[in-house]
């Protein structure tokens, strides 16, 4: 049987990781999740998701991120292949009023990463294939010091006696997600990302049980496979 791409359904000639290596620390960890991907799908993610490891290397005190920045490290190699990736970081430094510089990234390169990544967590957790229509994350929020959280992830993810709620880690204080039902947003249901402890999505995603069998593609649900 043929395999098909996650993300357009044309014929699968290579794998995608979730999240891609690029986000996650050596040694990887084991069985990480890949799902199929065509080529074209999944090197028109891999830009956006170098562009999100730069940022993080940005805004974060995470010496593990910092050293990245390193001559020869991997953020410096890739500014100085791609003199593109270096503009579009120059660019999201902006001086704001009193002389004082902010950083300021592209949302829709991240958002665009982040969905991603929410629709393969969503098919990893709950086994149903959805399209990337029904994933919407509405926001970030980042923090420079490693040892601090933003106020509404916090709000969002303890539990009734203040105790924090278990997250799914993916990689020890590198790649961890949660899944929580949003009061802020109609108690519907919301994932949570945090990279490196530095920067936290917010994603819309639906009810696994609102959604209709018809949706579910079996063929899709065979593909998924770990490496
Ligand atoms: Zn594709």
């Amino acid at each position: 049987m043929s395999t098909r791409c996650f993300y357009c359904g044309k014929l699968a000639n290579s794998k995608d990781h979730l999240p891609s290596k690029v986000l996650l620390e050596k040694p990887y960890p084991p069985n990480l999740l890949s799902i199929p991907s065509c080529i074209i799908c999944n090197r028109s993610f891999s830009l956006d998701e170098e562009y999100l490891l730069n940022v993080l290397v940005e805004i974060s005190d995470n010496p593990n991120l910092r050293r990245k920045k390193d001559a020869g490290g991997t953020v410096y190699r890739a500014r100085e292949r791609s003199p593109g990736l270096a503009k579009r970081i120059m660019d999201s430094f902006i001086s704001g009023e009193n002389g004082k510089i902010y950083f300021r990234p592209q949302a829709e390169r991240m958002k665009r990463v982040i969905e991603k990544i929410a629709l393969g967590l969503f098919f990893y957790k709950y086994g149903i294939p959805i399209p990337l229509s029904r994933i919407n994350c509405t926001g970030f929020y980042s923090i420079s010091n490693q040892n601090e959280w933003p106020a509404e992830i916090f709000m969002l993810t303890i539990n009734s006696k203040f105790r924090p709620k278990r997250w799914h880690v993916i990689q020890k204080d590198v790649f961890h997600f949660i899944i929580v039902k949003n009061w802020m947003r109609n108690n519907n249901l919301s994932m949570i990302v945090n990279l490196h402890h530095a920067i936290w999505f917010t994603i819309d995603i639906p009810s696994p049980f609102k959604l209709k069998p018809s949706s579910v593609s079996s063929n899709q649900l065979s593909l998924f496979k770990h490496n």
